[in-house]
């Protein structure tokens, strides 16, 4: 196909979706975890994120206490009908895993693993023993062969430091996040810990456009220090429009424009963690635009990175060789002189960046 006037990317990977409460803000009460809603709304919320660039994505489903195993049934439906047109995986988040309750959990997250969720996960910190929940998803993860990936708002360095005590070594691999909490510790401790999370080769997974109902922080995880103590840093999503954050887009191209303008990373560092790192903390493989590398591409008008960054309306989206979603954006200036004077459509459409 003629690409003449776009440029071609690795295409992005979503690194952290929630993938039950995806599109429930707008309806009344509480989300519904109704299995033929959440396959709905799992299924818009990839198609959607799909638009923007992600060829792969890796999705937080809750398991466990009233849910049950039906919102990962649902998510894994999902998975099954958009086969071909992007890679969804699950993570399975239960909810306590020790004590008299935690049976009940541990024995939910084996059932997930062997339904089908790839990736065990959860959030530590709301059980009673972190640790212990961390012992006993390590134990899982080994067991079945999984990745592990954890929800932690990064508060208590020491809770870190057993993590990546507990983590390191592990293949595959161990991802936290979104760690928003790291950037409020004293530098010398955050920095300490980035040392201690590199050495255990744990991935950190920030969220920079908000967060996720899977943690109570809204800071941005301290992006360049991680990255300069050599943690292999990505960014995901998080919320699209759920309860935790209503205007949640989904867009990796947006995450990485604000790691771009907030956190000053330079724009192929910040494009490099929606899709190069992002892609290494999924376990997949390397995306080069190359011949000899997974056809996963991104084509964006335009001739530079910044200016895909600064704002891309018209995308081109290639999974597996087949172009498998476009998005093109016109505008038109009205009968405008100054317009005119540019060389800028004022009659009939120019195509948008
Ligand atoms: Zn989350």
């Amino acid at each position: 196909m003629d690409l003449s006037g776009y440029l071609l990317l690795p295409a992005p990977a979503e690194v952290h979706a929630h993938a039950d409460t995806a599109l429930s803000a707008d309806a009344d009460g509480p989300v519904s975890y109704d299995a033929q809603d959440v396959q709905r709304r799992a299924t818009e919320a990839t198609l959607l994120q799909l638009g923007h660039g992600a060829t792969a994505l890796r999705a937080h489903v809750r398991v466990g206490d009233v849910k049950g195993l039906g919102a990962l049934t649902a998510v894994l439906r999902a998975r099954r009908s958009l086969r071909g047109l992007a890679e969804l995986t699950a993570v399975a988040m239960p909810r306590v895993l020790t004590g008299v309750a935690g049976a009940d959990g541990l024995a939910m997250l084996r059932d997930s693993v062997k339904m089908g969720a790839s990736v065990v996960g959860g959030c530590p910190d709301l059980d009673p023993d972190p640790t212990g929940y961390v012992e006993a998803v390590l134990e899982v993860a080994s067991e079945h062969g999984c990745p592990v990936d954890l929800h932690t708002d990064a508060t208590d360095p020491a809770r870190l430091a057993r993590l990546a005590a507990m983590a390191g070594g592990m293949r595959p691999g161990v991802t936290i996040g979104p760690c928003g909490g790291l950037g409020d510790l004293p530098a010398d401790v955050a920095s300490r810990t980035a040392d201690r999370l590199a050495a255990a080769g744990v991935s950190v997974v920030c969220l920079p456009q908000g967060g996720c109902a899977g943690a109570e922080r809204r800071g941005t995880a301290p992006v360049r220090l991680l990255r300069s103590a050599g943690v292999r840093v990505a960014a995901g999503s998080g919320a699209l429009r759920d309860t935790s954050n209503p205007v949640g887009r989904g867009d990796p191209l947006e995450a990485a424009y604000l790691l771009a303008s907030h956190h000053g990373l330079r724009p192929e560092d910040a494009y490099d963690a929606v899709s190069t790192s992002a892609r290494a903390a999924l376990g997949l493989p390397e995306v080069r635009v190359e011949a000899g590398f997974p056809a996963e591409l991104l084509a964006v008008r335009g001739d530079r990175l910044a200016g895909a960054l600064s704002l891309a309306y018209s995308r081109i989206v290639v999974h597996r060789g087949r172009v498998v979603a476009r998005t093109s954006a016109v505008r038109e200036y009205c009968n405008s002189a100054a317009a005119a004077e540019l060389g800028l459509p004022r009659q009939g459409r120019g195509e948008l960046s």
